[in-house]
């Protein structure tokens, strides 16, 4: 039998990403429209736990989708990861009158989304982190923001790199993933790009670049090194010290990638997204993950995306290869 949804709680969970503010609009205005109430969870599977909650209604998210960070706060809760805490966490649900919970964040997000099923409620994640990592999602909300803010303090610091002469080597975010580096890179114009997907040959990936476009008259150098490359970026402005003696510098971007004003790519797929969630569980659907499959968008089971992996780009490894004069 079709379960009727009433009213959904919608949360933000894991790290922020711009664009998360517009898919809290999108989620409440697309459920107004459909007849469904909708109320804001804060502070994650924490504000679960605790019962902090706060009413959203039309006017509430008005002017929302322009704003950086998440109006309803994010958190990481080890306590729900515990069955006590699940079991508080259903608890306030039900005494909310809660049916449905939409959650925006990463992997872990969707992981606890799962735990709360189990006690009978439908939940929707929606991808909202600025790695886009998200194996089942071509596009997660926050990658574009990211990657510009990333690029406005890259073109800043080439300016500088340019006046002294010197080697930046400059550390983007990403612990597991490539995507912001590698896109960073090639919208640049790096001389190397480092990622924690592929193994790193000092000599091929690294000096020989820059030794190359050294002897093609260039005089400053920008190298782009993911968090989770080994060593991170002071060890590997060290090994260029060490082979090349350009003076090195080690900028790391931290987060201010995080923040700003959300890009019209991310307001775009957060709202695409926040609707698409609501659509789903209109429709009795539930345990699933929106996605962006090319130009569509789409969902996929929670179990199966979990189980699911994504590297980067193939094409636009190559491009940053071809560019930066690896031998394929
Ligand atoms: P990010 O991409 O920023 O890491 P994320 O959603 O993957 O986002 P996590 O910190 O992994 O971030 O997870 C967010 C929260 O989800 C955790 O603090 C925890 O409360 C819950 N969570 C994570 N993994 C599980 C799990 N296996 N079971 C239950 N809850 C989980």
């Amino acid at each position: 039998m079709e379960k009727h949804v009433r009213r959904i709680g919608v949360f933000t969970s894991g790290g922020d990403a711009p664009g998360m503010n517009a898919a809290i609009r999108s989620v409440v205005r697309t459920s107004i429209h459909m007849g469904i109430e909708c109320i804001g969870i804060r502070r994650g599977y924490h504000g679960l736990i605790n019962g902090d909650f706060i009413p959203l209604d039309f006017g509430s998210v008005s002017g929302l989708s322009r704003r950086g960070g998440t109006m309803l706060y994010t958190a990481r809760s080890e306590d729900f990861k515990a069955k006590e805490g699940q079991a508080k966490a259903a608890s306030t649900c039900k005494l909310l009158g809660l049916d449905a919970l939409v959650g925006i964040g990463g992997d872990g997000t969707f992981r606890g989304l799962l735990c709360l099923a189990d006690q009978g409620l439908s939940v929707i994640g929606i991808p909202g982190t600025i790695d886009n990592d998200i194996a089942c999602s071509s596009y997660t909300i926050g990658f574009d923001s990211a990657c510009n803010t990333a690029l406005e303090c890259i073109d800043k610091l080439r300016d500088t790199i340019q006046s002294h002469e010197r080697c930046s080597v400059v550390e983007v975010m990403g612990r597991r993933a490539g995507h912001v580096a590698l896109n960073v890179g090639v919208a640049c114009g790096a001389t190397v790009v480092l990622v924690p997907e592929q193994e790193i040959d000092y000599e091929t990936d690294v000096v020989e670049p820059i030794r190359r476009c050294r002897l093609s008259g260039q005089t400053h150098f920008m190298v782009i090194v993911a968090e989770g490359v080994e060593g991170g970026a002071y060890g590997v402005a060290q090994k260029i010290k060490e082979e090349t003696s350009l003076d090195t510098r080690v900028t790391i971007l931290g987060h201010v990638q995080r923040g700003g004003t959300p890009t019209s790519r991310d307001r775009i797929a957060a709202t695409y997204m926040g609707y698409e969630a609501v659509r789903l569980l209109a429709e009795g659907q539930s345990c699933r993950v929106v996605a962006k499959q090319g130009n569509e968008y789409t969902s996929f089971d929670i179990h199966e995306a979990l189980t699911m992996t994504k590297g980067l780009d193939p094409q636009t490894y190559t491009v940053m290869r071809t560019l930066t004069g690896i031998q394929q």
